[in-house]
């Protein structure tokens, strides 16, 4: 039978990931140092990417390994941070980060989702980055795009972040968890946007819940 929005989630997942696969290509993976796949994440919570990068580079350029974090002035550590946004947060939270690592896991980033989420500044979403882009690990990060295209598909019905990443680890095959973030993101900012999806435009529309229970009747399609 051919798959439609009332198919189940397990068969319209194959359905997103090969389109998604098709749309931007397969993602070229490098691993990076855990640790600063760790302090870049915490940097980046609530700012652009741009900013984060140039953040990152010149914190790079001055400070390392977590002992360098541990045993910088917290006031020099905000200066490197701004003009990121929280940066006194974001410092503080970052030296305390460090500290655990290194009192608590022997000055290695832990490498479980448990011990990671123990770590200052670090939820669920910050533990998958570290444990994808650190580690290697075949994970999925749910961040706002995620959320959303998954609950306008019909492959979950939850905006509990935690929820949705369990059920889409569940439903997801192995090969495509990795991907699956970045890509969605892609596809969230391009056309499925959570505040006005095109719609008309997409190529998912046949088996979407979203466009098929709402958009239609608002639209009159
Ligand atoms: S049809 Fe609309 S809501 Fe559904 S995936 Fe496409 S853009 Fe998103």
């Amino acid at each position: 039978m051919p798959v439609s929005y009332k198919s189940k989630p397990t068969d319209k997942i194959l359905v997103l990931c090969s389109f998604l696969e098709k749309r931007y290509g397969k993602v070229k993976f490098r691993t990076e140092d855990p640790f600063k796949v760790l302090i870049s994440t915490i940097i980046s919570q609530r700012n652009k990417d741009e900013l984060t990068d140039k953040t990152f580079r010149r914190m790079s350029s001055v400070l390392n390994s977590p002992e360098d974090y541990a045993r910088v002035d917290v006031k020099k550590l905000a200066s490197l941070i701004k003009p990121s946004g929280f940066y006194n947060q974001k410092a503080k939270m970052i030296k305390r980060t460090a500290r655990m690592i290194i009192d608590d896991f022997n000055g290695k980033v832990p490498r479980t989702r448990e011990e990671l989420m123990k770590l200052p500044g670090v939820g669920g979403k910050t533990a998958d980055i570290v444990l994808s882009y650190g580690f290697g690990e075949k994970v999925i990060a749910c961040d706002t795009h995620v959320i959303w295209i998954s609950n306008a598909l019909g492959l979950v019905d939850s905006k509990d972040p935690e929820k949705v990443r369990d059920r889409l680890m569940d439903i997801t095959p192995d090969r495509y968890k990795r991907m699956l973030n970045l890509q969605m993101v892609e596809f969230g900012k391009e056309i499925c946007q959570t505040s006005r999806p095109k719609c008309y435009m997409c190529e998912l529309k046949y088996i979407c819940k979203y466009y098929n229970n709402v958009y239609r009747k608002e639209h009159g399609e």
